[in-house]
């Protein structure tokens, strides 16, 4: 019992000493009378949106009795959840073990180790078997968030990214925002977008949620067949997004709108923005603003005035060695001047001008 109060008390003083993300507003000229909005979840004492996500998979896992005193902690990921469930973990007093492919870049596992976190280095096709292994070895708790990331949070409120979304809109010109676009890794945030506007859809039911996808990802076609058996033989080059299979935490149903975006607009969106908002931001914000730009687009070409909200959902200072370095890009074949002369005429003119 003393643990439990002494874990709950740890992770509510974290909360309280934490304040909330910031909503960014960004004006695009070719978009007069849309107004365009960053959630900016980059600022998370872990860096990233997952910082949410740990600390409901702890909340999760502690409450259902099976996160306890000791409990070795271990998760199938090499990105941002690891980074943040590290942080947690280190604070909790609990061991974490990260299991990952052993292509991973060193950079990312020093993060990891950085917040006090172990990295177990497999075959990337054995990542999720075997965390389940070392999970029954270890007696230890493997988090699983693609599992449980859409069930771990509460949708309805307690401040989810839903929540504080519609709240900080609440004095804007345009407070319900016609869209709300974000990707998808595990699915959580979309899930817990969706019912949240749906739950609330008398005051939040004009809002759309739309998901971007990027190369390489199984979820846009899944959204469309709803097959669940869609494999993807290429992992996914927009870290944090973008699955090679059917998570069962993307719950297709709660989303009204999905755009695929190839990978270098993706790229080609952050190095924009990087000039327009003056900082840098990971490849999945590139992906949800080029989505949202052609949005905005289409709404002008409606005559539509209104709202968009969108998501920084980790910096960019992450991914120096990758996506803004100009030898990788070359080395992967990369051309972005032609997507970043298409969004810089859209964001100019507030025309997409390709089908
Ligand atoms: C996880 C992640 C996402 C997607 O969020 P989900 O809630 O898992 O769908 C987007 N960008 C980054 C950088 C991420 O780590």
């Amino acid at each position: 019992m003393t643990w439990l109060n002494e874990t709950m008390r740890r992770i509510e003083a974290d909360y309280n000493r934490s304040a909330d993300t910031h909503l960014i507003h960004h004006h695009v000229p070719g978009c007069d009378g849309i107004d365009l909005y960053f959630k900016d979840e980059s600022t998370h004492p872990s860096g990233s949106l997952k910082h949410r996500l740990a600390r409901s998979l702890f909340l999760y896992g502690v409450c259902n009795g099976v996160i306890n005193e000791g409990t070795t902690i271990i998760e199938s990921s090499s990105g941002s959840t690891a980074i943040s469930e590290a942080y947690f973990a280190r604070f909790l007093g609990l061991p974490f073990i990260a299991v990952v492919p052993k292509n991973t870049a060193k950079a990312k596992l020093d993060q990891i180790e950085f917040f006090g976190g172990k990295c177990h280095l497999v075959d990337p096709s054995d990542i999720y078997s075997d965390a389940k292994r070392l999970a029954l070895e270890l007696d230890g708790y493997y988090m699983d968030q693609f599992t449980n990331a859409e069930r771990a949070t509460d949708w309805r409120s307690n401040n989810n990214i839903a929540d504080s979304i519609f709240a900080q809109m609440s004095a804007e010109k345009y407070p319900v925002p016609t869209w709300v676009v974000v990707s998808a890794g595990t699915g959580g945030t979309s899930a817990t977008i969706g019912r949240y506007k749906r739950y609330y859809s008398r005051q939040f039911g004009a809002t759309q949620l739309c998901v971007a996808d990027p190369d390489n990802s199984v979820f846009y076609e899944y959204y469309h067949k709803g097959d669940e058996s869609l494999t993807s033989p290429k992992g996914s080059r927009i870290e944090g997004i973008g699955r090679p299979r059917v998570e069962p935490s993307f719950i297709r149903t709660v989303v009204d709108h999905m755009e695929h975006v190839p990978d270098a607009a993706s790229l080609a969106a952050i190095h924009f923005l990087e000039k327009e908002m003056g900082r840098k931001c990971g490849a999945s914000t590139g992906t949800n603003f080029y989505a949202t730009l052609k949005l905005m687009c289409e709404m002008k070409s409606r005559g539509e005035k209104g709202s968009v909200v969108t998501m920084i959902c980790d910096p960019g200072e992450r991914y120096n060695e990758t996506y803004y370095n100009s030898d990788w890009l070359v080395a992967q074949g990369f051309d972005l001047q032609p997507h970043l002369e298409h969004i810089e005429q859209a964001y100019r003119t507030g025309q997409w001008g390709k089908g």
